[in-house]
């Protein structure tokens, strides 16, 4: 088995070191310093122009786009970077160190599982309307499943409507927690909903697109997380009001929202595992710095034998979390998302929780510099605790885990569907 990166991979990772230490870290205290402008001038929900300058330096740099697996590009007819799940993977994880820098090289969540669902599952049309704009950078786009109303970590309680009216589909519900839907540049939604209550349980959901500007969408408010509202991205609640779209808007067919959202998570989910390692990356690179310049009670905190144990257990979890995501991304390349479920499920429960405890440690040797926003540790905190409800809480995929597991030792197999969840 060979562990290296592949020569191809390992040029692209230089050069998005390169331009992470060029552009991006610098670009941190602008990045923080125009939000707040923003906020003073009461344009809190505006995108930054600190990003919108980046982006073709990006793409000039031939960092852009690099998310599309060279089979959903072969299926779309839209060209990515020519990547594989597995080759993506180094390279997400080196942008997930500054939560805001995916966006940068158009590789950010929920935009890029978004466009893989338009490139599998819309029709030319529809991936000419929005795929296009959407590969180009020109607008951002959110999912709309999870609802207030429902325990939507099963996705079959969702209550949406979406209802036949001749050419056009009807759609009325309630919606919360809609990564995406505060940002001006959000120009459509991935919606689901029931389209036949009535149909077998997986076959009562589909997936339509509706355009944000659509009469009777209403945002009604951001959610905090921790305090953080994530501007100008957000997360939001909102209304679907008689909301009429072209029948055409449809995702692969009525009903069929199921089979779409196994398709669709697999790549969204294992995106946040790549940026999480990244992020927990640098925690530990923070934690060792500041452990090795700080003294209390006569030596440094890095000689505290504490210290050094959570520091050796934090370099352990992180290489084993990189390890899973590998392993699953390769799965997803050499025998498709459904096949992979189980390794993404796996990598979705470790993921998350080895990055929270990273954090956490490193937040503590920071003591209470840790808590305030002079360290990235706090937001990256409450970035990575999202992470184990988004895409499905912990729970619900240790389920589908210990289901895959049993089925093996079940005088016929399991006869369990493993449960559908999602997030953004
Ligand atoms: C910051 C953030 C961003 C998000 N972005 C989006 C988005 O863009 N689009 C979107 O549609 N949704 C989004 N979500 C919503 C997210 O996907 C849901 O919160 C999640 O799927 C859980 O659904 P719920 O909140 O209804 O929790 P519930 O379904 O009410 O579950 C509550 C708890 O019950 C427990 N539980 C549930 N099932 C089981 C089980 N089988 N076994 C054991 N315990 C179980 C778990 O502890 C779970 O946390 C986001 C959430 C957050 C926090």
């Amino acid at each position: 088995m060979d562990f290296d990166y592949s020569p191809k991979t390992q040029d692209l990772q230089a050069r998005l070191r390169q331009f992470m230490d060029d552009h991006i870290y610098p670009s941190e205290p602008a990045y923080a310093a125009e939000l707040a402008a923003n906020t003073a001038a009461g344009k809190r929900w505006t995108a930054l122009d600190t990003i919108e300058q980046l982006k073709p330096k990006a793409r000039a740099a031939g960092l852009w786009n690099l998310f599309l697996p060279v089979d959903s590009a072969a299926a779309s007819g839209y060209d990515g970077a020519g990547l594989t799940n597995q080759e993506y993977a180094p390279l997400a994880e080196i942008m997930g160190r500054v939560p805001w820098a995916s966006e940068v090289f158009n590789c950010s969540a929920p935009d890029t599982g978004n466009m893989e669902t338009i490139a599998r599952y819309g029709s030319d049309e529809n991936k000419a309307r929005w795929l296009k704009p959407l590969l180009e950078g020109k607008i951002r786009s959110a999912f709309a499943m999870t609802e207030p109303d429902v325990a939507s970590s099963d996705a079959t309680n969702i209550e949406t409507r979406i209802e036949r009216d001749g050419d056009e589909y009807v759609i009325n519900g309630r919606k919360w927690w809609i990564s995406g839907a505060a940002d001006p540049r959000c120009a459509v939604f991935i919606t689901m909903g029931k389209s036949d209550p009535e149909a077998a349980r997986h076959s009562q959901q589909s997936m339509v697109l509706v355009p944000a500007d659509a009469p009777g969408i209403r945002v009604l408010r951001p959610l905090n997380v921790f305090g953080y509202d994530d501007a100008p991205h957000g997360h939001v609640e909102m209304v679907f009001e008689n909301v009429r779209v072209p029948a055409s808007n449809i995702l692969l067919g009525e009903g069929r929202g199921f089979e779409i959202a196994q398709g669709r998570l697999g790549p969204g989910r294992i995106h946040h595992c790549m940026r999480l390692i990244g992020l927990a990356e640098r925690a530990l690179e923070l934690m060792c710095r500041r452990a090795s310049s700080r003294t209390a009670f006569g030596k440094t905190v890095a000689q505290q034998t504490v210290t050094q144990e959570r520091i050796a257990e934090a370099r352990c979890k992180i290489d084993m979390a990189r390890l899973l995501t590998l392993k699953a991304a390769w799965l997803m390349d050499v025998a498709g998302n459904k096949v992979a479920r189980t390794e993404i499920a796996m990598i979705k429960v470790v993921a998350p929780s080895m990055a929270c405890q990273v954090i956490d440690w490193a937040m503590q040797v920071h003591g209470g510099g840790g808590m305030c926003d002079d360290f990235p540790l706090a937001y990256a905190y409450a970035n990575a605790r999202t992470l184990r409800f988004a895409d499905g809480p912990d729970e619900v995929h240790r389920n589908a885990i210990a289901k895959w597991e049993l089925g093996k030792y079940a005088p016929y197999g399991s006869t369990v569907e493993p449960p559908i969840t999602r997030g953004c």
